[in-house]
């Protein structure tokens, strides 16, 4: 055997090895193997930042993969409602979705950390915990149990506090409200006295109207000002304690994720963190154009909630919070993170970005 033969045949012994090593991968690259993939989400058809993130996503991963994944978007109630994206992941029936942590809280309480909490995290400090804490990885043990893997892919930023119809002035003034507000923080809101509503999106806007209803959390000036809320409440309130900071989910069947060869995983990893940055850049964009827009109608007052409110829901809120991680044991767990990188971080964020922005702005 000449000295070239040699070479092949240590490049072709190579090659085993590598394929041997990584499994399916390497031999489904050489086949330039294609897969498509169908994704639902919890968003209506073409909704702005969220349904139109997701779509962007996907064509992204196409981009990177050179068409060797495809992912299908559906909105919500094409393939499956809204609120069917987990199960529909999670049994396998599609490969992947786009949605909130929060929304599953039935079926999994320990879910709620990994979206938002009253007084949590802000955006950056979420992502602090995903990508260099242990939230990502805590996240992974939570949704192993429904075969999901998930990864961070959008944030709200800092959510509004909601629209009411009588002025809040102390916590008295939340005594019998009749109020739209979802998660952890109607729990709170229960707890100061408030009448909790469960309303879907689109019957907020007429029990307001009617009065069904005293006040209604949404998100922020970008989506309300598509709601109308202007149009039937005169008070905005913030800053919104109930999510300061909502993360998005990119879920994926545990299944179909590990049939992938490595460089595709890869690709999804990369198309998420990359949604994860311009969602959130979105929201603060297009927040910023409807707060400018509501202050021009002249029509509304824009109020900030008192200091001793805020420092009373915050007591609940920590109650609240306390409660819930006593469920069940992995609850706990992820809490006593949470709490435990959210206080060494606001150490920090206390010296960087607080003192920082009271002169920045
Ligand atoms: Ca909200």
């Amino acid at each position: 055997m000449n000295r070239r033969d040699l070479l092949k045949k240590g490049a072709v012994a190579g090659a085993a090895v590598a394929a041997s090593v990584v499994g399916t991968s390497s031999s489904a690259v050489a086949s330039g193997k294609k897969y498509r993939w169908r994704m639902v989400t919890a968003w209506p058809p073409a909704f702005p930042i969220l349904q139109t993130g997701a779509e962007r996503f996907a064509k992204r991963v196409g981009e990177l993969t050179g068409g060797r994944l495809t992912i299908q978007v559906y909105a919500g109630g094409e393939l499956v409602p809204p609120l069917g994206v987990f199960d529909a992941v999670s049994s396998g029936s599609v490969q992947c979705g786009h949605s909130a942590a929060y929304y599953w809280a039935g079926k999994c309480n320990a879910a709620q950390w990994f979206t938002s909490i009253p007084f949590g995290m802000d955006a950056q400090g979420m992502n602090d915990w995903f990508y260099f804490g242990n939230g990502l990885k805590l996240w992974e043990e939570v949704y192993s149990n429904f075969n999901l893997v998930p990864r961070p892919a959008g944030n709200t930023g800092v959510q509004m506090g909601g629209w009411f119809n009588k002025k809040i002035n102390s916590m008295a003034d939340f005594k019998g409200v009749k109020m739209r507000m979802p998660g952890i923080g109607g729990k709170v809101l229960a707890k100061a006295g408030g009448a909790v509503v469960l309303l879907p999106g689109g019957e907020i806007y007429t029990s307001l109207e009617r009065g069904v209803i005293d006040a209604t959390e949404w998100v922020g000036p970008c989506h309300d000002i598509r709601m109308g809320f202007y149009k039937v409440a005169k008070y905005y309130y913030y800053p919104g304690w109930h999510e300061p900071g909502s993360t998005l989910e990119f879920i994926m069947n545990k299944k179909a994720y590990d049939a992938l060869p490595s460089d595709l995983k890869a690709a999804l990893d990369t198309a998420a963190a990359e949604l994860n940055v311009q969602m959130l850049s979105e929201f603060e964009t297009e927040n910023a154009k409807g707060l400018a827009e509501l202050r021009k109608s002249g029509k509304i007052e824009i109020l900030r909630f008192p200091d001793d409110v805020m420092e009373n829901l915050k007591k609940l809120s920590a109650e609240t919070i306390a409660e819930l991680a006593e469920k069940d044991p992995l609850s706990k767990k992820v809490n006593a993170d949470f709490m435990a990188f959210k206080k060494q971080l606001s150490e920090w964020n206390r010296i960087s970005e607080k003192a920082y922005y009271d002169f920045m702005l």
